[in-house]
This record gives structure tokens, C-alpha cells and sequence, in this order.
């Protein structure tokens, strides 16, 4: 039996439904489960079969107080028809002008970016836990978003039964793309809602609702879909192992070699993925984090040292532009333990910086290495692969393949096969991606995505070409101060 304890209070301890219905644990620490020795088992009993079968035997591992039965339609109703490939997270061989690897797809879900793997799963997985912790509200989740979280929730929460969803986006603040994501979906349980304000105001807002209506309203109780949810950290486990699945059916691998991730990181929710499939014992040598020119976990991997005062850079790879990773606090509790877990994190509240102990750095530096690249390393990549092999990168992916050609350097080309995580499709960011190729833009979100299609030949995903032709159906625009009775409004609709 798994249980999941508080990074920050062993007493809190419940098992898997609960801690997806609870999203973060009391006192503001982050479910984990507490012994790992109960997630390790051969591998080869998960790689056997298809990504959904697979999908099966890890969430039977993490959430056991599901049953068998009920995993086995949650996994369905998530993942049949939602994605436009059949393996759902394809792997696909590329190379540069000096170097080849594989790039997993994480990104033919809905909205064309690798939150749709876990955001399809979360509302089924929190829909199910209401009825087995007998909880009779229905659910309201509040997200706050600066473009790709957003969306990819409201398709998932979208006609989810006992659910729905606000979202909240900085009026003026996300791309033409990202807002039609958002306010042309037309199901009846969910709504996105225009702030007059930047991405911060969004947030501090939707944190502060979670204070000021903590009871439920009229039958709705408030939640929230973010990264540090268990239930969208554990569907992510999933496609470690479909890879390895895909390397050794390409002949790639033989059973059993180790492989390297490269993993494009922002909150650390995505690599912590991958660390739990080695717990659980799958053959990865490396997990390589990657960022962007924010560097503070490249520094923190290097040093020991995290520090978060530092100056904040918008760059061309927005969903990692983080200074305060929130998953790294898993991996922290295991390496480091409860109590220095607590301290660590107090100090960053505090102060804004926390240095772990040469013990604690030398344990993370035997599986994570750090490595940064800069927009113009991001960009060169993209032109550098594209002339190479007609292979075309988003602008996160880029940058995991820049620091994956660094590392191989550092290392000396290591015949380890490195396996790059794509987190979105280059359509979704086409005006940057223009831009790396040296194209001229056109003056509209619309324009630039025809004209990547134009110059790759491949098809815009139907998700995202359709967008620009749907009518639109949340029109709100309101002040910060009124985001209260706007919650409020909408539930007593719902209730
Ligand atoms: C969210 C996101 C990331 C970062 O993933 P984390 O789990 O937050 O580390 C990277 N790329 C894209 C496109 C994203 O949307």
C-alpha cells in the first residue's frame, strides 16, 4: 500500500485519491510517496505493451487505492482519441550537423504542448478520488496562466463530471495562439477570463481566492490543476518508459543499456518524472536539466547553492522562465531529508537562497548534471537541426538540444544514446521559430503558422489551425479586485 507523506510534515500522510483531491498538503508542503522501495519493479512487466497499457501498470503502482478496474477506464476515457498519434508520445531520430539523437513528442495532445499528457489525466483521476473520499461538492479549479497551462487545462477539464475550471490570463500579456486556446472552447464547465494585469497579478489573485474562500460555495469547492498536483506528476512517468520501449523496438538499444534524458525544465515537475522511473528501475544514466538563460537550477546542480535573486529574463522559451522550481522540493526531501527539506525551504521563503550539503550535492550530481543555453544557442539549434535533417524544434525543445550537444562535448561524446524531451510543437511558438530560420515574419500568429507549414511541409496540428476560425466564447475582461465575485458568480451558476 502507497502512502503519500508532506515533504514538510511526516504526520500528513493519506493515501493516492487523497492527496489528488488536496493538490497541495497542509502547511504548504508537497505529496510524495513515502517509500520507494514499494514503486521499484521490473520494467519490463511496463514496457510490454502500448503507451496506454503502460499508462496502466505505472498509475496501478502510484494510485493503488484506485483498483484495477477503475485505472483501466480513467487510462481510456484519458488518452483514446485525445491524441493525433497512436503511440501518443512518438520518438523520432534527428540529427545536427555534429551530433544525432532521439526527440521525444511529447506534444500531440489538444493543444499542441506536453501539459495535455498530464492535464488528460488529472480531472479524470481527481473526478474519481471525489467519489471515494465521499465528497459531495463539485470541484472548481482556479489556474492563473501565462499562456500554455491554461489551455491545455481547459481541454482537459472540459465536460469532466463533478468539475470545472476558471482560468485566468493577463489581459494583453500571452500570444494570439494561446488566447484563442483559451476562449474558443465551448463546454459548459469551463471558462477563461481576461485580467486587467500581468501574469504575477494573475496568480497572486487566484492564490489569494484560495484564502478568502476556503469553504465551498454553493456546492463548489476550490482546487487547483498546477504541477505540484501528484496526479499530474505520475501520468508523466509514463513516456520515460515508452521511450525505452521505442528505442529498443527501433533496435537502438539492446534490453537493459543505459540511457541519457535531456529534459527542457521550468518547475522541475517534468525531470522528476524521470527520476521516479529510475527509481522504479528503469536504465537511465543521465538526467540532463536543461534551461534557458534563468539559470538558477544549473547553478543549484553545479554548486549546491540555490539562489533566486537574481535578475528575472523573459526569453523565446517562456514556460521555463522560473526562478522558484516548486518540484525540486521532492527530490530534496529524498536526498536530503525531512528536516533539511523544512530548513531549506524556510530559508528560501526567507531569504531567497539555500545551500545543500556536499553529501546532498554529491548524490544529486551522481544522476542530474545542469547544463543552460541561451536564446541564441536555442536558435542556432533549431536552424542547425532543420538544415541538417528537415527536422523542425519548438523553442523550448531547442534548448534542451543545445545543452544535449554541450554536454556531449563536456563529456566527450559519450555512445550513450540521448533521448531530448519536446515539450511543444514548433506551431505553437512559429513567430520565434521564423525567427531562428532567418525567415521574415507576417504581422499575425495565423500568418507565421502558415508559413512554417509553407517551409516544413508537414501539417499544422488540426488543434491549432482551427483556432483562428472558431467563434469565441468567453469575452471577460475584469479588474484584479473583482476576481472574487467573478469566482463567486460562477459557482453559484454551477451549484
Ligand atoms: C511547462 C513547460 C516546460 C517546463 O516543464 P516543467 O515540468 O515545469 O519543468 C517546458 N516546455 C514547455 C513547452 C512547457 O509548457
Amino acid at each position: 500500500m502507497i502512502e503519500y507523506v508532506s515533504t514538510r510534515n511526516p504526520s500528513i500522510r493519506v493515501r493516492s485519491s487523497k492527496a489528488i483531491l488536496d493538490g497541495q498538503a497542509e502547511g504548504g508542503g508537497l505529496y510524495v510517496p513515502s517509500d520507494l522501495d514499494l514503486v521499484k519493479t521490473d520494467y519490463h512487466e511496463i514496457i510490454k505493451g502500448d503507451f496506454r497499457s503502460m499508462a496502466k501498470a505505472v498509475w496501478n503502482i502510484f494510485f493503488d487505492d484506485y483498483g484495477e478496474d477503475l485505472i483501466d477506464e480513467l487510462v481510456e476515457r484519458s488518452y483514446k482519441n485525445k491524441f493525433s498519434s497512436e503511440d501518443i508520445t512518438p520518438l523520432v531520430r534527428t540529427r545536427s550537423s555534429s551530433t544525432e539523437a532521439y526527440v521525444l513528442e511529447l506534444y500531440h495532445g489538444p493543444t499542441s504542448a506536453f501539459k495535455d499528457v498530464a492535464l488528460s489525466a488529472l480531472p479524470n483521476l481527481m473526478s474519481a478520488a471525489r467519489s471515494m473520499n465521499d465528497f459531495t461538492d463539485d470541484i472548481m479549479i482556479l489556474t492563473a496562466t501565462s499562456g500554455d497551462t491554461g489551455s491545455a487545462a481547459i481541454q482537459g477539464f472540459s465536460d469532466v463530471p463533478g468539475t470545472g475550471i476558471i482560468v485566468f490570463y493577463p489581459h494583453g500579456g500571452v500570444s494570439d495562439t494561446q488566447r484563442l486556446q483559451m476562449v474558443t472552447p465551448a463546454s459548459s464547465n469551463v471558462t477563461a477570463c481576461a485580467i486587467r494585469g500581468n501574469f504575477d497579478d494573475a496568480q497572486t489573485g487566484v492564490k489569494r481566492l484560495f484564502r478568502e474562500i476556503p469553504k465551498p460555495v454553493s456546492g463548489v469547492a476550490l482546487s487547483s490543476a498546477n504541477s505540484i498536483n501528484i496526479g499530474r506528476l505520475v501520468p508523466q512517468i509514463v513516456y520515460y518508459f515508452s521511450a525505452y520501449a521505442q528505442l529498443i523496438r527501433a533496435g537502438a538499444i539492446a534490453d537493459g543499456d543505459k540511457i541519457d534524458f535531456v529534459v527542457p525544465t521550468g518547475n522541475f515537475g517534468d525531470i522528476m518524472a524521470g527520476w521516479y522511473a529510475l527509481k522504479m528501475g528503469l536504465p537511465v544514466r543521465r538526467l540532463v536539466c536543461a534551461s534557458n538563460k534563468n539559470d538558477v537550477l544549473t547553478e543549484f546542480l553545479n554548486t549546491g547553492h540555490y539562489d533566486r535573486k537574481r535578475e528575472f529574463y523573459k526569453t523565446t522559451s517562456p514556460s521555463m522562465d522560473i526562478l522558484v522550481s516548486s518540484n525540486l522540493e521532492r527530490l530534496l526531501y529524498y536526498v536530503c531529508g525531512p528536516e533539511h527539506t523544512v530548513e531549506y525551504m524556510k530559508q528560501l521563503e526567507q531569504t531567497g537562497e539555500y545551500t545543500v550539503t556536499a553529501e546532498e550535492l554529491a548524490e544529486l550530481k551522481a544522476v542530474f548534471t545542469g547544463i543552460y543555453a541561451g536564446d541564441d544557442e536555442g536558435a542556432s539549434a533549431i536552424r542547425n537541426v532543420f538544415e541538417s535533417d528537415r527536422y523542425l524544434m519548438d523553442t523550448h525543445t531547442s534548448i534542451a538540444w543545445a545543452c544535449m550537444e554541450k554536454y556531449r562535448k563536456a563529456s566527450g561524446f559519450p555512445e550513450v544514446p540521448a533521448v531530448v524531451l519536446s515539450t511543444a510543437s514548433p506551431y505553437k511558438f512559429s513567430a520565434a521559430v521564423l525567427e531562428a530560420l532567418g525567415q521574415e515574419l507576417t504581422g499575425s500568429d495565423e500568418g507565421n503558422m502558415n508559413k512554417c507549414h509553407e517551409i516544413t511541409g508537414a501539417d499544422i496540428p488540426a488543434g491549432l489551425a482551427g483556432i483562428f476560425k472558431k467563434p469565441i466564447v468567453h469575452n471577460d475582461v475584469i479588474e484584479i479586485s473583482d476576481m472574487k465575485t467573478y469566482v463567486i458568480e460562477k459557482s453559484n451558476a454551477r451549484g
